[in-house]
């Protein structure tokens, strides 16, 4: 009994020690897309925040042109007038008129002169922070496509390690199996031979008496050092 749950123990460790391999295989790629996928999207927000500086200088643009062809409307219309008037001081306060139309409208010259200014070092920004962005998402695609891969070979394999994993964790007491579960927290692998009379996970000592009665197969052990599930370096083990 103690004897086929060892060997059920030790042929779950072997398919995890598989299975962590695997993973291994994929080495840093999946941190490597965690973090391009982040760069990409610091990335954007620059390249979206230019871009709403861009559309509000256009606008403040938009909006000085507007008042500036309602000033020379005006100025127009006080040209005309200023045919017409009765006397002096008529043609003086519209002459004053036209005169702080005038100020206004050079005002506006310069802030229609500036948002060129502005605009033009705003779209050097935008297009060197488009580019990186569009680096940034290539090198993304790139190592997608490389862990995809790597993982699709790995599918099949991980698939099966994991059915059959399933299989014999189902011929194992609840309870040992929360025990192995929660050892494998800690050790991958979990259950391990005594070598040389030392637990094979943790290299620490194992008293000869326990040995002994590990030989015996009437309980499992576990190593006093490290807690994994101990079993007879001589067992025969199903893997
Ligand atoms: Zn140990």
């Amino acid at each position: 009994m103690v004897l086929e749950q060892l060997q059920l123990l030790s042929a779950i460790t072997h398919i995890d020690n598989e299975l962590a391999e695997l993973q291994e295989e994929l080495g840093d790629l999946p941190y490597e897309v965690k973090l391009l996928e982040k760069e990409v999207r610091m990335r954007q927000q620059a390249v979206d925040t230019t871009q709403k500086h861009i559309d509000d200088i256009l606008q403040t643009r938009a909006n000085a042109k507007i008042r500036a062809q309602e000033l020379l409307d005006k100025e127009k219309k006080l040209s005309e007038q200023q045919f017409n008037v009765r006397n002096n001081r008529e043609f003086d306060a519209i002459t004053k008129e036209v005169e702080s139309l005038k100020n206004e409208l050079r005002d506006i010259d310069k802030t229609i002169g500036s948002t060129l200014m502005t605009e033009e070092n705003l779209q050097r920004v935008y297009d060197g922070q488009f580019e990186d962005m569009d680096d940034a998402r290539m090198r993304l695609a790139d190592r997608e496509q490389e862990l995809n891969e790597l993982s699709s070979e790995h599918n099949e394999e991980i698939t099966s390690l994991l059915s059959r994993r399933t299989d014999l964790l189902a011929k194992l007491p609840k309870n040992i199996i929360v025990q192995y579960e929660h050892i494998k927290e800690y050790h991958n692998d979990t259950t391990v031979p005594v070598r040389k009379n030392c637990c094979a996970g943790c290299f620490s000592a194992v008293p000869p008496q326990r040995i002994v009665e590990m030989r015996t197969y009437k309980m499992i052990f576990t190593c006093e050092s490290c807690g994994r599930l101990l079993y007879p370096e001589e067992m025969q083990t199903n893997t």
